[in-house]
């Protein structure tokens, strides 16, 4: 069972956000904002590189949530970062689709600077 699986059970401590029958949203480990949470489905899709068509309510629904949670953290009007992770090129470690929302400074765009 993958690492976010076994936090959804339970298995492994999580700061734990919101919970419900669709979707789990906790606090990252090695937040890289003021404010860094994940929200995940709690079915265990791999990537946004694996998702079906099946999936698109579940995946709204992380959305979803995220904005929420970013509200109630103040975050409405300065504005947070949405973030998927997918695969090699964009390092991804954990593979269980997560959405990370950092937020509470500026960011800036692009996110990397290109090679040579
Ligand atoms: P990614 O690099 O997009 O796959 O993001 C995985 C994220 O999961 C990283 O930001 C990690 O800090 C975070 N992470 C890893 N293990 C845990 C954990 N046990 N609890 C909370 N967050 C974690
Ligand atoms: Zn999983």
């Amino acid at each position: 069972m993958c690492l976010f699986c076994k936090i959804i059970k339970g298995e492994i401590p999580s700061k734990k956000i919101y919970e419900d029958d669709d979707v789990y949203a906790f606090y990252d480990i090695a937040p890289q904002a003021p404010v860094h949470f994940l929200v995940i489905p709690k079915k265990h899709i791999e990537s946004a590189m694996a998702m079906q068509p099946e999936d698109c309510e579940i995946v709204g629904k992380v959305l979803y949530r995220g904005q929420q949670i970013a509200k109630d953290l103040g975050l409405e009007e300065s504005g947070a970062r949405f973030v998927f992770n997918c695969k090699e090129d964009a390092g991804q470690t954990v593979f269980h689709l997560h959405m990370h929302v950092v937020g509470g400074q500026k960011f800036g765009w692009p996110p990397f600077p290109k090679e040579g």
